[in-house]
């Protein structure tokens, strides 16, 4: 294990609902639900990219730099072929169709993290 200094997501328990809208933007699979709190499974599969940040509804996730494990992508590749992390498709939250039968977009709006469908996105953007 190398330990570096570097940016990575942190979790405030307080805020997390355990919604799970996390989880599946995390590419890397590195989120996970335990006890209803979302958990990062372990330091070497964030990237600290940050992408799991703006559809968190509570403010749970942030970036901290801190000293971590160093990120791996071969870890990244095996925790994929061998996941069971918790997955939880999600909704629209203007029209509730979900991710099963639409392609939904992560958006913010005035603070706010909402899923967004593709056909309900052109309503949005032309009012
Ligand atoms: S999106 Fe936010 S509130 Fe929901 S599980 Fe993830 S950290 Fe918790
Ligand atoms: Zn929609």
């Amino acid at each position: 294990m190398v330990l570096v200094k570097r940016t990575i997501v942190k979790i405030d328990e307080e805020l997390c609902d355990g919604c799970g809208a996390c989880i599946s933007p995390c590419a890397e699979g590195a989120l996970t639900l335990i006890d209803g709190k979302a958990k990062i499974i372990r330091e070497e599969l964030c990237d600290g990219a940050g992408f799991c940040i703006g559809v968190c509804p509570t403010g749970a996730l942030t970036l901290e730099e801190r000293v971590a494990e160093e990120f791996s992508e071969l870890e990244v590749e095996k925790n994929l072929r061998q996941s069971n992390t918790t997955y939880i498709p999600q909704k629209c939250n203007f029209c509730s169709n979900t991710e099963d039968n639409k392609y939904l977009l992560p958006i913010k709006h005035k603070g706010e993290s909402m899923w967004c469908c593709t056909r309900c996105l052109p309503r949005l953007i032309h009012g």
